[in-house]
C-alpha cells in the first residue's frame, strides 16, 4: 500500500512550492489508491510561528487536497504533531547509544566555536564533528563512564550525536535523480536530540516516516543533502527493509530563472508566492495570497502540476481527476521550474470562463455598489455573460462593464472618422424612431429583429453601419455582443445614446 506524508514545519506560511510538494504526494497517492498523511513538524520550537499550522490546513483544504490521515483528521498513528512525540524519539536515540552508533555530548556552545575556528585555522575542508575530531572534545566517547554519568546525573545539558562511520559508501536510488553515491566522510556526527529533549529534524523525520510506514518521501530538492544522512539513520536503527523510496523535487526558480524563487521575487514582481494572504503575527507584515488575489483554486492546482512535471502529452488543462489519471513520477524533470506568473494568468483565464455567471455575479455587483451604481445580481449575471471570457480574474469584470453603466462622453475619433457618415446617421435615426413605437419586451433577440427590420426597410445594408451603430450606443468600435449589451442597458437608456450621438 502507497503511504506518503506531508510534512511542513508550521515556521510560517505555506510557500506555493510547499503546495506543490503536498500536490505531487496527493497526485502520486491517488493515483496508486494510497494514503495521504499530514504530519506537523514542530520540533524546533525557536521557529515556530503562531497561525502557522491552521495555514497549512486551509491552504491544503482550498486547493482539494485531501488528507487521508494525520494532523485535522486523526489516525492510528496519531499524535501527528511532532512535539507530542517526544518520548518516541528519545527512545530510539538512548537506543542507538545503547547499541553504539550514538553518544553522548557535552560540548558547551563556546567549546564548538574553538573547535570551528581551530579547524578553520588548520584549513580543514569543513568545520565539523567527525570521526576524528570527536576524540578531542567532551563526549561518551571521550569521557570515562562515571564521568558520563555523573555530569548526566548532575543535569548537566547534553545532546545526543550519530556516531557516523568513518569510510562507509552511503548510496540510495533517488526515483527522480537515479544514484546518489556519499562517502559517510562527508557527513557530520549530527544531531539528533537536542539538549530541550526534542529530536532534530533528521531523527523525527526518519523514526516517524518508519513508523507511519511511509513507502515514499517525495519532497524538495532542498532536502536531498540530508538524504544520505536519513539512509544511515534507516541502516543504525535497523529499519533498512522497509525504508521508503526517495523523490526529490526539482526547485521553483524565479521568473527570470536564474536561482530560488523567493518571497522578495513576489513583492518586486507584484504577484503572491502564497496560496492565501498570510499576516505576519509578529511584524503585522500583510503577504498576498493567490486565493486573496483572485485566482481559483482550480487554476492553482493546474499551473503547480506543471511546475516541474509533464503529462507526455500536448495537453494542458487538467482537473484534479485528470491529474490524478495522468501523474507519474517518470515525468517529473530534474532542472528546476520557471516560476511563470503570467502562466498561472492564463490557467485563471482559463477555468474563470468555466464557472457559471450565476457564481461570479456578486462579485461584479458588490463593485459596481460600492461605487454608488444601481445593479441587481441578474444585471450583474448578463454582464457576467459578456465579461468573464475577456479578463483574467473575476474582479476584473468591472473594469470592463462601463458601457453598461454610463453612457458615452466620447466617441473613438479613428472609428468615427471612418465609419460616421450619412448611411450612419440615417441608420440610427431609423432605429430610434423603430424603438419609439415599440412596446414590446427589450431582450437581445427582439432588438436584433427590430433593428435589421429597420434597416431594411430604409434600404441601408446592416453590415456597412453596425460599426457606427456601436459607436453611437458604447462610444468605442469593438466590444460585447451589441444587442445583449443593449438589452443590459435597457430601452430607456438606449434611447438616451442615441440621442446623444445624434446631438
Ligand atoms: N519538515 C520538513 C519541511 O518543512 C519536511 C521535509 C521532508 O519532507 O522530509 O519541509
Amino acid at each position: 500500500l502507497v503511504r506518503v506524508r506531508f510534512a511542513p514545519s508550521p515556521t510560517g506560511p505555506l510557500h506555493i512550492g510547499g503546495v506543490r510538494t503536498a500536490l505531487y504526494n496527493y497526485l502520486f497517492a491517488r493515483k496508486h489508491g494510497g494514503q495521504m498523511l499530514l504530519r506537523i513538524e514542530d520540533t524546533d520550537q525557536n521557529r515556530f510561528v503562531p497561525g502557522a499550522e491552521e495555514y497549512i490546513l486551509e491552504a491544503l483544504q482550498w486547493v482539494g487536497i485531501q488528507i487521508d490521515e494525520g494532523m485535522g483528521v486523526g489516525g492510528p498513528d496519531a499524535p501527528y504533531r511532532q512535539s507530542e512525540r517526544k518520548d518516541i524519539y528519545s527512545k530510539e536515540a538512548q537506543r542507538l547509544v545503547e547499541e553504539g552508533k550514538a553518544y553522548y555530548a557535552f560540548d558547551t556552545p563556546e567549546e564548538l566555536d574553538e573547535m570551528r575556528k581551530r579547524l578553520e585555522a588548520a584549513n580543514a575542508p569543513a568545520a565539523q564533528y567527525n570521526a576524528i575530531t570527536r576524540m578531542q572534545m567532551k563526549n561518551s566517547l571521550t569521557l570515562k563512564p562515571e564521568e558520563v554519568q555523573a555530569r548526566v546525573d548532575a543535569g548537566e545539558p547534553y545532546v545526543i550525536r550519530l556516531k557516523t562511520p568513518r569510510k562507509e559508501e552511503v548510496r540510495f536510488n533517488d526515483l527522480i535523480r537515479g544514484w546518489v553515491n556519499v562517502h559517510s566522510s562527508a557527513i557530520d556526527d549530527k544531531v539528533l536530540l537536542k539538549s530541550d529533549g526534542l529530536p532534530t529534524y533528521h531523527l523525527a523525520n526518519v523514526v516517524d516516516d518508519h513508523l507511519m510506514r511511509i513507502t515514499h518521501v517525495i519532497r524538495g530538492e532542498e532536502w536531498l543533502p540530508s538524504a544520505p544522512l536519513h539512509v544511515l539513520l534507516y541502516r543504525y536503527l535497523g529499519w533498512e527493509d522497509t525504508m521508503p523510496k526517495f523523490a526529490h523535487l526539482p526547485l521553483l526558480l524565479k521568473p527570470e530563472g536564474n536561482g530560488k524563487l523567493s518571497k522578495r521575487d513576489a513583492e518586486m514582481g507584484g504577484f503572491p508566492v502564497f496560496p492565501l494572504e498570510w499576516r505576519d503575527p509578529f511584524s503585522g507584515v500583510v503577504a498576498r495570497g493567490f486565493r486573496e488575489d483572485g485566482y481559483l483554486p482550480e487554476a492553482v492546482i493546474n499551473f503547480l502540476a506543471l511546475l516541474g512535471w509533464n503529462p507526455g502529452t500536448e495537453q494542458e488543462l487538467f482537473t484534479m481527476d485528470e491529474l490524478i489519471q495522468s501523474f507519474s513520477l517518470d515525468h517529473i524533470h530534474k532542472a528546476g521550474a520557471r516560476f511563470d506568473i503570467q502562466k498561472a494568468n492564463w490557467f485563471n483565464h482559463q477555468y474563470l470562463r468555466q464557472r457559471p455567471n450565476e457564481e461570479l455575479a456578486p462579485v461584479l455587483q458588490k463593485q459596481a455598489t460600492e461605487q454608488g451604481l444601481d445593479c441587481s445580481l441578474e444585471k450583474a449575471t448578463k454582464i457576467v455573460g459578456l465579461l468573464k471570457e475577456r479578463v483574467n480574474f473575476a474582479h476584473e469584470m468591472f473594469g470592463e462593464a462601463g458601457t453598461f453603466f454610463y453612457s458615452p462622453e466620447q466617441y473613438d475619433e479613428a472609428v468615427a472618422a471612418t465609419k460616421w457618415n450619412e448611411d450612419a446617421v440615417r441608420a440610427v435615426t431609423v432605429f430610434r424612431e423603430a424603438l419609439q413605437g415599440y412596446e414590446g419586451q427589450f431582450a437581445a433577440d427582439s432588438i436584433k429583429h427590430l433593428l435589421s427590420d429597420a434597416l431594411q426597410q430604409a434600404g441601408i445594408k446592416q453590415g456597412k453601419v453596425m460599426q457606427a451603430m456601436r459607436l453611437a450606443l458604447t462610444g468605442s468600435g469593438a466590444g460585447p455582443d451589441l444587442m445583449i449589451t443593449m438589452e443590459i442597458v435597457g430601452k430607456e437608456e438606449v434611447m438616451n445614446r442615441l440621442n446623444l450621438a445624434l446631438q
